[in-house]
């Protein structure tokens, strides 16, 4: 999409401190950290949220799951959260599917 942040992010127009790139993901260090490790990974495919996940492109989030499994371990964390926020009111900011992954300090539960 010609004028999402991630699309052009993943097209390499923006800038980003990439941690990994498949052909179906890319993931990247956030800009505005909230953890000690905070990164993105988000499909190559636009997807606007987790809203828009159906049964032709939702193979991706399998696909995204394996990739953070297999990173986190790669970046040592044992313990972490995953969160991807869906329309504003849950503070969705950037209209692309994307899950945060934080870890490397104590969370607290309920989120705010
Ligand atoms: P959300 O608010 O859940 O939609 O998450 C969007 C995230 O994208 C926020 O945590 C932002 O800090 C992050 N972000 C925005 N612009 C950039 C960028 N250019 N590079 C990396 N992360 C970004």
């Amino acid at each position: 999409m010609s004028d999402c942040l991630f699309c052009k992010i993943v097209a390499g127009e923006i800038p980003s401190s990439k941690v990994y790139e498949d052909k179906l993901c890319y993931a990247f260090y956030d800009i505005a950290p909230q953890a000690p490790t905070h990164f993105l990974v988000v499909p190559k495919a636009h997807i606007p949220s987790v809203a828009g996940i159906d049964e032709d492109n939702g193979a991706v989030v399998g696909h995204i799951f394996t990739v953070i499994a297999s990173l986190t371990r790669e970046l040592g964390l044992e313990s972490y959260r995953v969160v991807s926020n869906i329309g504003e009111q849950a503070g969705q900011s950037v209209n692309h599917l994307h899950f945060h992954v934080l870890g490397g300090r104590d969370m607290t539960w309920p989120p705010g």
